[in-house]
């Protein structure tokens, strides 16, 4: 499951840091993982309690933050707001759109004892 790939990459981040910044338990991991990024939410938190038993970050809360997902029109030239990727330019229904915002996913903050 790619949501469980995931997971296994954010609790071997979070090892890294306790390990470099020495802290021995997360209590809260927030990220941001943007509307187009592909990862369906529910499955993620599930995954992450899975992944995180037995480590550092077992029992820590999840705060996820959805950025909107947005793209530029190349033939309305501006940017517009993309709900779901593969979805047209609500203004001019085309498809030439550059995604410039939304796909990321990242941990954006830790609180740690
Ligand atoms: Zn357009």
């Amino acid at each position: 499951m790619h949501e469980m790939a995931l997971c296994e990459s954010v609790v071997r981040i979070l090892e890294e840091q306790a390990h470099e910044q020495g802290f021995a338990k997360v209590t809260v991991v927030r990220m941001a993982i943007g509307q187009l990024s592909q990862v369906e939410l529910e499955s993620f938190r599930f995954c992450f309690g899975a992944v995180a038993q037995g480590t550092l970050a077992a029992g820590a809360q999840l705060d996820i933050e959805t950025p909107d997902g947005k793209a530029w029109c190349l033939d309305c030239r501006r940017d517009i707001r993309l709900a779901r990727l593969g979805e047209a330019c609500p203004d001019c229904g085309g498809y030439a759109l550059q995604i410039t915002g939304g796909e990321e996913m990242r941990i954006t903050e830790l609180e740690v004892e």
